[in-house]
């Protein structure tokens, strides 16, 4: 069933990457100025930056620090490489820790040297490698399934089902998955696994946008909610049916917006999520 309408915006979360020329520090007093509730923040917005301070001045805003985009990028054919992802992931726990993000979302990488089955292997592994800092740290992991295009180099995991399988494998309660309808939507059993994500308790995360058709760019052309191919509001209520409330995270990736002005943006990311989320 198709959710109900948003009539506010206390679930609204915005990614820093949708809005790619703001810097965190001016997405921060954008998103406070527009009534934005979350920002899940990506790790190259804090370079260079005191990350304890970053997350503190968020707060301060009256924004919450949903999650910290991304870790993963586990598969590689060379050995060492795969020490070098682990490690990087080590990292991304310690940052998510200063800034004050429960949530690490993990795009989960593929190498297309290796079989897809080598990879999806090397991602479990390098889940429980670092899982033991997660449990020091109390961070959160979500494995987040991304659209077949992207299984050359950017995730082995490419439906609902093979993350729920991955979870149900490690069996970790900080183990779990986003939901990314851009990812998602095409899938004859999404609704299915996303009944089986929330049996487990395991839905981490949702992440919207639009499927423009036709796309012009496989990275940088998600449209708006409501621009595209997707229904987002029946894929919100079926993850809302498994008791999810919570944010709502626009996630656009998108060369047209990122030339435009971005305070107009930011308002038609709001009108977009009260008429078509
Ligand atoms: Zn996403």
């Amino acid at each position: 069933m198709s959710a109900t309408p948003l009539t506010d915006f206390s679930r609204l979360c915005v990614h820093t990457i949708t809005t790619k020329p703001w810097s965190i520090e001016e997405a921060t007093e954008k998103y406070a100025e527009a009534g934005v509730a979350g920002m899940t923040v990506w790790r190259q917005w804090l370079d260079g930056r005191d990350i304890a301070a970053t997350g503190e001045r968020i707060r301060a805003a009256g924004i919450d620090v949903v999650s910290l985009c991304r870790g993963g990028f586990f598969p590689a054919t060379d050995p060492i490489d795969r020490a070098t992802a682990i490690d990087d992931n080590l990292l991304a726990i310690d940052e998510a820790e200063a800034l004050g993000a429960p949530l690490i979302v993990l795009v989960c990488g593929a190498d297309p040297g290796q079989p897809l089955e080598a990879s999806r292997d090397q991602i479990l592994r390098g889940i429980e490698a670092v899982l033991p800092r997660c449990e020091e740290t109390n961070i959160k992991l979500a494995i987040e399934p991304l659209h077949p295009m992207y299984a050359d180099t950017r995730s082995a995991v490419n439906t609902l089902r093979t993350a729920n399988d991955m979870c149900d494998k490690i069996n970790h309660p900080l183990l779990g998955v986003t939901i990314d309808v851009y990812h998602l939507w095409w899938d004859p059993e999404l609704k299915e696994q996303i009944e089986r994500c929330g049996q487990a308790g395991r839905i981490f995360s949702y992440h919207v946008c639009d499927w423009r058709s036709p796309t012009e760019d496989m990275l940088n052309d998600r449209g708006l909610m409501g621009e595209g191919c997707i229904d987002n509001r029946l894929i919100r209520g079926w993850v809302e049916e498994q008791g999810f409330t919570g944010p709502i995270e626009v996630e656009i990736f998108s060369n047209r917006y990122w030339e435009s002005d971005q305070n107009e943006f930011l308002e038609k990311i709001k009108q977009a999520y009260l008429d078509c989320t």
